[in-house]
């Protein structure tokens, strides 16, 4: 027996919150993803669980941390995965159980059906589809084939990621005159003879060149963005809108230099600092909240709204009150075997096996005083280290889920090794 409502999960890559105009962005980049967000529950202090790919969208899958879910890293340039630990439920798997029919439409790299993606999911596409032309992206075939029927499908697009090379007439629109090293398309970073990461890399200290990835992940930002509004209009157009339960969010953001890089390995605010919007039919309840809320948290919230048993294992909380009440949340984001943990005051993070690579690390930032977190104060405030430290084992380990034995396991094959060479890289 299904319930009276769909739900569409949008899991955009690399988007930071911080660069959508929602958000206070000074670049126009997202009209339609603001319009979604008016209408929205709109959660501007949500925190990812971890800071790539891989674990962080399995948390929102499980709501699980990832100690919990198994899924503690990506997947290792030699191929070496980590898998979902056996007991986890996800998402999709409670949303079939419960009569949905599942889809996900993702785009290769990271998110393999072989971690335990594709549980649950009556369909599990990996193909990459151009966002240019949404008529003919599967998605929108898949949900036009459905819509009779109550649905869940996951669209999961690395339109913002690395290389940043959207399409005309996107690629250009922040900086018309631009004269540099970094290429304009697939086709001259083929010629490099270098990855774009390593390009990335040499450019890091021109601050021409930064400001000019930084307008490509703008532009990519505004692609991604036509592609939702086009999607929207048609869920409108179908009469679909007020049946379906819309979810917006990204699984980690992307650094600018703020703390001397690029890309997304660190667990400052830029890297784990999320957009998530939940839009419930007929825009039932909408709002802004600044509390913090996490990325484990969505699976519950919807599951709340459409009357479907939250397991007892989940370690998120229902959001649906959020916009009323304070929920005290702290938020916890893992990888590998560091740890961090974002309350409204402070960041604290734990890096297990520190730049000596025998000693633990610590970092702790008062981001009520320093949102930019610039002044590591671990070494002048030890009890409020202890106390942090506590709190984030506390949180880790609450309901008192055993810890599973991480599996580890190759996924074979030189065409997955060599996929996953061309993507991180
Ligand atoms: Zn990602």
């Amino acid at each position: 027996m299904t319930g009276q409502y769909n739900l569409v999960l949008i899991g955009i890559d690399t988007l930071r919150a911080d660069h959508l105009s929602c958000y206070g962005y000074h670049r126009n980049t997202s009209p339609n993803i603001d319009k979604l967000a008016q209408e929205s529950m709109l959660f501007k202090n949500c925190f990812s669980q971890s800071q790539r790919t891989a674990p962080a969208f399995m948390s929102i899958m499980s709501s699980l941390y990832p100690t919990f879910h198994g899924v503690m890293a990506n997947i290792s340039q030699k191929g070496r995965a980590w898998q979902i630990q056996r007991k986890a439920k996800t998402l999709a798997e409670i949303m079939k159980d419960a009569g949905y029919a599942t889809a996900a439409f993702t785009e290769d790299a990271m998110l393999f059906p072989e971690i335990g993606f594709s549980k649950g999911f009556d369909i599990y596409s990996t193909t990459p589809h151009p966002l240019s032309r949404p008529e003919n992206h599967p998605l929108v075939k898949w949900i036009l084939s459905k819509q009779s029927d109550r649905f869940f499908v996951f669209f999961h697009t690395y339109a913002p990621h690395s290389p940043y090379l959207p399409p005309e007439p996107y690629i250009d629109m922040y900086d018309k005159n631009y004269n540099g090293a970094i290429p304009r398309s697939f086709e001259e970073l083929s010629k490099l003879n270098t990855t774009f990461y390593n390009l990335m890399k040499k450019l890091k200290s021109d601050e021409k060149e930064v400001e000019r990835l930084k307008a490509l992940y703008d532009s990519s930002i505004n692609y991604v963005d036509s592609f939702i509004g086009w999607l929207i209009t048609f869920l409108k157009a179908k009469k679909l809108m007020e049946k379906t339960v819309v979810v917006f969010t990204s699984d980690h953001g992307e650094e600018f230099m703020e703390h001397g890089g690029l890309y997304h390995k660190k667990f400052y605010d830029e890297i784990l600092r999320v957009p998530l919007m939940i839009r419930l039919p007929k825009s039932e309840k909408s709002g802004v909240t600044e509390q913090i809320v996490r990325s484990i948290d969505i699976a519950p919230t919807v599951l709340d709204f459409l009357q479907i048993k939250i397991p007892d294992m989940f370690q998120g909380e229902s959001l649906l009150e959020a916009c009323e009440k304070n929920l005290g949340l702290i938020a916890p984001a893992e990888y590998a075997y560091s740890s961090a943990l974002r309350t409204s005051h402070y960041k604290y993070i734990f890096h297990a096996a520190g730049k000596s690579k025998n000693a633990p690390e610590t970092e702790l930032y008062n981001v009520a005083l320093d949102p930019e977190e610039k002044e590591n104060m671990s070494d002048v405030s030890p009890q409020l280290v202890e106390r942090l430290h506590f709190e984030l084992n506390e949180e880790l380990t609450k309901k008192n889920l055993p810890r599973p034995p991480h599996t580890i396991f190759y996924i074979a094959g030189k065409k997955t090794v060599q996929r996953i060479k061309n993507f991180i890289n």
